[in-house]
């Protein structure tokens, strides 16, 4: 009989993120972004040499070029869109069954937050979007966004889904609402504040 390693035993990081409490989000998201860093920048991706960690901050240089990398963020967006107590809500081929939740994407190089809201609600479910509002952020350790949520309220309640990055998307009400997103997810908080507004 073949021994599992050890290895394959310790809880993966969205099931850490489940059950500790939301203090420790910050240190989880931390550790997993940097040593993602460290593993895939280790090497100078200007000249190819061997990279070295530089002591007190978050830096590789490279010795021969001097090229100086850091831990990359992505930002994306990611916005609840209502239509009145109704929301959007959408599910990604990528997520467990029955899952639904908000409109995310990465904002493009030139794009403000702004318009990459505008563009990815359109490009996902053919929506215009009025009376945006920024939330809250959250860092995103998988492998390393930081999420800027927004709510948006549509200007027509008509979809049209990709098909690509969305494999379905629906209005819902409060009181029939499909299987949501984890409770340490920002997408969660986006649909619980609109929630308790009409509560
Ligand atoms: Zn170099």
């Amino acid at each position: 009989m073949v021994h599992e390693p050890e290895a394959t035993q310790w809880p993966t990081a969205r099931e850490w993120l489940a059950q500790l409490s939301e203090s420790k989000f910050a240190l989880i998201s931390t550790a997993l972004e940097v040593v993602a860093w460290q593993r895939d920048h280790r090497f100078c991706g200007r000249c190819g040499h061997a990279a070295e960690r530089i002591g007190g901050e978050f830096a590789m240089q490279c010795p021969h070029c001097g090229h100086r990398n850091y831990p990359r963020i992505s930002p994306c967006i990611i916005t609840l869109v209502t239509c009145g107590e109704d929301l959007l809500l959408a599910r990604s081929p990528r997520f467990p069954p029955g899952r639904y939740s908000t409109l995310a994407g990465f904002i493009e190089p030139g794009e403000t937050a702004e318009d990459a809201v505008h563009r990815e609600i359109y490009e996902e479910v053919g929506l215009t979007v009025r009376n945006l509002s920024y939330y809250r952020s959250q860092a995103w350790p998988f492998p390393h966004s930081l999420m800027l949520g927004f709510f948006a309220e549509a200007a027509t309640r008509r979809i049209r889904i990709d098909g690509v990055e969305i494999a379905d998307a629906a209005w819902y009400t409060p009181r029939r609402l499909p299987q949501l997103p984890p409770p340490y997810s920002i997408s969660r908080a986006l649909i619980e504040a609109h929630l308790k507004r009409y509560s």
